[in-house]
């Protein structure tokens, strides 16, 4: 038999070496990042072009390469990082496979411009799919300039493959928080699509952090500090009371290079237990430096985990010393001298004019007239006017015609309402008896005993269904602001603000600004008040990361149950007479009154039967 192994011409293998370096834009951009820090960039630029897909280009003011390293650099296993195996064992650059370029030059247009500090001279090179083009001497400034057009031109389903525009510059921007956060000392510029993303300048691990992710995360951070013979540990974790729902804001670094340990996080999440709900997640930078003999980052192609010789001790060490920080906080006030005085400003107040305060008088004010219970603290909501609230559902039911759905859906909601209130005709509010158990449940008779509510589940579902109604028949009713009201968030958050901006709008939220770090309200929604706006924003924006939703509809419904969840009335609540009646009535109007937009339980009914059969 004739042989018939031959080795892969060298573009092949570098097609080939790509698909496990390159996944998507994200990861050029890792690389040339890494690339510049490796080469003691003091200044890196990152300028991005259609989510990446069209252009991306580092410049930085390193160390530069000489023509001949320029060629070489692109060749696969060409690496100035180690020279032998032992090296792998000490290392101290963020690079070492000498894969990146040879497999980004296999699969993108990829022009390079460099020079040495020491030389007269620049070598400009341009390289297609694994191809010299031209290799010729120019002119610039000390340092390297990279940029890599059209990705994966030569491969369509992989390119056919990559998100919208979007998405992948969300990715980036996560590579790009990671590497800026891992090196504070160097500046870094950050430009998408011909504007300025990110400008942050050589800072401290604290302000590099509050330039990133806006001012107001100054506040929430707690320093972290140990150093033991096994790792020194620096960095932040945010106060317990703002820990998300999401999973974002959480980075390890190792000897700066950022890493994923769920065994480390775990050591985390363990020092905050019984300081957090157990849904959600504390934010956390921590700097680990280790020897780095004493590590293994070799075993991951693109290098986000790491083993370690002893993962016990510094599980432990880790647990102690966050649960140190997070002790120490709240007994001393936390003095921070590198504060820079003009993030301090809380920042609702941030760029608010100061107004003169105003006196209302109700000239129809009649003190002997009997008010309403309104003590503090009991909540009071009004019954909400759910009149043509089956207009929600038009349209999402198929087996209901478009002529006769108002009758039938009707019916449909008797039958509900039926069957607990077994053919009682009256409607609940000549049921003059609820009262609240333990501020969590509403109890309430009916013919044949008992109905039982949880009440904050209750709410959820009537705000839920409001709310889908409002988007659907788009008819939301929205106050407007005396003072605009000014918020900052950080440049993440606003990209995604600005993607559900328009769905936002629907149920009443209006925007006079969103850009830059700053969003502008000049109306909200009425069933959310001016202080709450805060927190129905940062809800949305963590849980629309989580969800990565692209059709509408969806859209609209992660958007209905964030703001049901929110704004509903909680556990603990004190609920009047009047309130409770509401909530009570409310939610039997609800087409879908047995569970909770998260599919719980709403209210279980106990009858006359169950309890006499307690007292056998
Ligand atoms: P690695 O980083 O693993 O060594 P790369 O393919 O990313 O492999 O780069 C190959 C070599 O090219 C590097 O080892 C380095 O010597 C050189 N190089 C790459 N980018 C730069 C840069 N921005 N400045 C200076 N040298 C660079
Ligand atoms: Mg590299």
């Amino acid at each position: 038999m004739a042989d018939i192994i031959k080795l892969l011409p060298d573009h092949v293998a570098n097609q080939i070496a790509a698909g496990e370096v390159v996944q998507r834009p994200a990861s050029v951009v890792k690389e040339l990042l890494e690339n510049a820090i490796d080469a003691g960039a003091k200044s890196i630029k990152l300028i991005i072009k259609d989510g990446g897909k069209a252009l991306i280009h580092v410049i930085d003011d390193g160390i530069g390469m000489s023509a001949t390293d320029a060629r070489l650099s692109f060749e696969r296993h060409a690496t100035s990082k180690i020279q032998k195996a032992e090296d792998l064992f000490n290392l101290n650059t963020k690079g070492f496979r000498g894969e990146a370029l040879a497999s980004i030059a296999a699969i993108a247009h990829v022009e390079m411009q460099t020079k040495p500090e020491q030389e007269e001279m620049a070598t400009h090179l341009r390289i297609e799919g694994s191809e010299i083009k031209f290799q010729e001497v120019c002119v610039a400034p000390k340092g390297t300039s990279m940029s890599v057009k059209n990705l994966f031109f030569n491969i369509p389903a992989r390119r056919n493959f990559l998100k919208s525009n979007q998405v992948e510059l969300r990715h980036i921007t996560d590579e790009f928080h990671r590497v800026a956060l891992a090196h504070p000392h160097i500046a870094f510029h950050f430009y998408n699509n011909g504007s300025e993303l990110f400008i942050l300048p050589e800072a401290s691990q604290r302000q590099r952090i509050v330039h990133i992710f806006g001012s107001r995360t100054n506040e929430k951070l707690v320093p972290v500090n140990e150093e033991t013979q096994v790792v020194k540990i620096s960095g932040f974790i945010n106060k317990p009371e703002f820990a998300k729902k999401s999973r974002g804001e959480q980075f390890f670094f190792v000897n700066n290079r950022f890493i994923k340990s769920p065994y480390l996080h775990h050591a985390v999440l363990s020092a905050f237990e019984g300081l957090i709900k157990t849904d959600s997640y504390p934010g956390y930078f921590l700097y680990l430096d280790v020897d780095p003999g004493s590590i293994d980052i070799n075993i991951h192609p693109t290098k986000t985990e790491v083993k370690f010789d002893d993962e016990h001790t510094l599980y432990a060490i880790l647990r102690s010393t966050v649960k140190h920080s997070l002790g120490q906080f709240n007994v001393v006030p936390a003095l921070d001298f590198e504060q820079d005085q003009n993030l301090a400003t809380p920042y609702n107040y941030k760029n608010k004019d100061a107004s003169q305060p105003n006196v209302t008088v109700d000239s129809g004010f009649n003190p002997f007239q009997e008010v309403a219970q309104k003590s503090q603290g009991v909540r009071t909501f009004k019954k909400q006017n759910t009149e043509g609230w089956e207009n929600l559902y038009v349209g999402l039911e198929s087996k209901v015609g478009k002529d006769d759905n108002f009758s039938s859906l009707k019916f449909e909601s008797e039958t509900i309402t039926g069957s607990i209130f077994e053919g009682q005709q009256e409607s609940l509010e000549s049921i003059a008896t609820t009262f609240q158990l333990r501020r969590k449940y509403i109890v309430t008779t009916i013919k044949s005993g008992m109905v039982v509510i949880d009440q904050s589940r209750a709410h959820q579902r009537v705000l839920y269904e409001q709310f889908l109604k409002n988007i659907t028949v788009n008819e939301a009713v929205s106050q407007q602001l005396l003072f605009p009201l000014s918020l900052s968030f950080s440049k993440t958050d606003i990209a995604v603000l600005k993607e559900i901006k328009e769905s936002l709008t629907t149920i009443g939220f209006v925007f006079s600004k969103v850009e830059n770090e700053e969003v502008k309200i000049t109306g909200v929604p009425l069933m959310v008040s001016e202080s709450e706006v805060g927190i129905v924003l940062d809800q949305l924006i963590s849980d629309f990361q989580m969800e990565v939703t692209e059709d509408s509809f969806s859209q609209t419904d992660v958007l209905a149950k964030t703001l049901a969840k929110t704004l509903a009335v909680r556990t603990g609540e004190v609920l009047n007479n009047a309130s409770q009646l509401a909530l009570v009535n409310d939610l039997f109007a609800c087409k879908e009154s047995m569970v909770s937009p998260f599919n719980k339980p709403v209210y279980i009914t106990i009858t006359e039967n169950d309890i006499d059969k307690k007292f056998i």
